[in-house]
Formats: structure tokens, C-alpha cells, sequence
């Protein structure tokens, strides 16, 4: 499952790390996928860069094989595949590369069949980095912030889904648009949720994650969201949107 939108700071990859933790909390095996080179998801997993022997960045340019850059978290049940700054480059240098498209792809087969679920936390941009994690997915999770403008940009995306869908992976689906940091007080959110409905339908997961201090707090002490504070409203509510995305799959 790819987290998308091309849009930085909507919560990308803090649902991909709590969803993965919440999914690892109810049994299964995830795998975290950082194709983003600032490595968010990676230090948020409590990956030190001092750590990282490989990372994706050797997967997508030289093709190297995927299972030894995977690294372990504290959460047991899940496991990351680290970015480094490097993956930077890749961006451009995959422009020129044969097959570029499908690199992701091919560097995760081997490893299916050891994960229920792969999240993929893909960077603020629809370049080629993006294209291989819509590439690789067979689910789209769409993360929109409960704010002004949160349906700008979002038309770009569905039509890269299109070309990507038409291109390469005419499996590809969207699984959902999660609203995020959704902030009970104010009227704004409210409005922003049920313009999104109006445009995405069922396709908005009943599921929404507060603005909560929390969560922003979790990613500098190297924790999930389940782990730095298990009682709290965002760890609840990436709890439920674990199960609806599990439902969700079912289906
Ligand atoms: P993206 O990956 O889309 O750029 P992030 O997940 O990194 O977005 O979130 C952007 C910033 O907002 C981060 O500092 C993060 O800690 C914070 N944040 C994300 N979700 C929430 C939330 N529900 N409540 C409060 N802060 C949040
Ligand atoms: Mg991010």
C-alpha cells in the first residue's frame, strides 16, 4: 500500500508509521517502505542514520537485493527498509534508468511472502520515486489535513494513479482518503471533512485522526504512536483505522 499525496506535511508518513504499528499490534507483519529521502518514517522507527549499512536508495539505482536492508524496529511485527539523504539523487537518476518504473516492485517480490502488509511512505512529489511506489502497491491510502485547501492537488494525483494505473499496474486502487489532524474545535475541520466526502464519497474512511500534540511527539523519541503513549486519542484512532483498513482489504 502506497501513503500518497504529493502535498508535504498532510501526515503521510505518520500514518504509515502508526498504521503499521497499529496493523503489528494486532498480529500482523509490516514491512515500512521509506521512498522518501528526507527519512521521516525511518528516524521515526528509531533507525539511527549511523545504523544504516543499506537502504532503498541501493535498491532502486543499483538494483540490489531488498532483505539485507531491512532492519528491525522496537515494535515487533514491524520492520523498515531506511532511506538515507542519497535517495535525493535517485529522483533524477532514475530518469535515465531501464525498467525505472518497476524497481520497487522488483526489489520487494522476494519479500511478499514474509509481510501481511507493506506500507510504502512515499515523498511530497509525483516524480519517478512516487511512480514506484504506485508501481509496487495494489492500494493507494490517501492522507488529506482537515484544513484550507486540503482538495488542492488531489486532482493531480488521481490522474497520475490513471497513468500509472493504465501504464503499469492496472491493479492499482484506491483503498481510502484518511482525514487528518482533524481539530474538534474548530468549524474549519468539520467543513473540510464534508467537502472531502462530497468528493470521495465512501472512499473517505469513517476513521479520522485528531490534531493531538502526541502524535507529533512520538517520531523525536524514535516511537509509534502505540508504543510512546498506547492510552492516547491518536493511538486510538490509528487503532481503528487499522481495522477499517483491514476490513477494507476483506472487502
Ligand atoms: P508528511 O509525511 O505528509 O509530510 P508528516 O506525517 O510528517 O507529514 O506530518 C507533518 C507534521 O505534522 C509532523 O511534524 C507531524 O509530527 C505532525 N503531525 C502529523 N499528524 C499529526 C496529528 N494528527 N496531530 C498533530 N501533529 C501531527
Ligand atoms: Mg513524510
Amino acid at each position: 500500500m502506497a501513503v500518497a499525496n504529493q502535498k508535504g506535511g498532510v501526515g503521510k508518513t505518520t500514518t504509515a508509521i502508526n498504521l503499521g504499528a497499529a496493523l503489528a499490534e494486532m498480529g500482523s507483519k509490516v514491512l515500512l517502505v521509506d521512498i522518501d529521502p528526507q527519512g521521516n518514517a525511518t528516524s521515526g522507527v528509531g533507525i539511527a542514520k549511523s545504523d544504516i549499512t543499506h537502504d532503498i536508495y541501493e535498491v532502486l539505482i543499483d538494483e540490489a537485493p531488498l532483505a539485507p536492508a531491512i532492519k528491525h524496529t522496537s515494535r515487533t511485527g514491524l520492520d523498515i527498509v531506511p532511506a538515507t539523504l542519497q535517495l535525493a539523487g535517485a529522483e533524477v537518476e532514475l530518469t535515465t534508468q531501464i525498467a525505472r518504473e518497476t524497481r520497487l516492485k522488483g526489489g520487494l517480490a522476494p519479500v511478499l511472502g514474509d509481510y501481511d502488509y507493506v506500507l510504502i511512505d512515499c515523498p511530497p512529489s509525483l516524480g519517478q520515486l512516487a511512480i514506484n511506489g504506485f508501481t509496487a502497491s495494489d492500494q493507494i491510502l490517501i492522507p488529506v489535513q482537515s484544513e484550507y485547501y486540503a482538495l488542492e492537488g488531489l486532482g493531480q494525483l488521481l490522474q497520475t494513479i490513471d497513468l500509472v494505473r493504465k501504464h503499469f499496474n492496472p491493479d492499482l486502487d484506491i483503498l481510502g482518503v484518511l482525514m487528518t489532524m482533524f481539530d474538534a474545535r474548530t468549524n474549519l475541520s468539520a467543513q473540510v471533512v464534508s467537502e472531502v466526502q462530497q468528493h470521495f464519497a465512501n472512499k473517505v474512511f469513517k476513521t479520522v485522526i485528531p490534531r493531538a500534540t502526541r502524535l507529533a511527539e512520538a517520531p523525536s523519541f524514535g516511537e509509534s504512536i502505540i508504543d510512546y503513549d498506547s492510552s492516547s486519542r491518536g493511538a486510538k484512532a490509528y487503532r481503528e483505522l487499522a481495522k477499517e483498513v483491514v476490513r477494507r482489504y476483506g472487502d
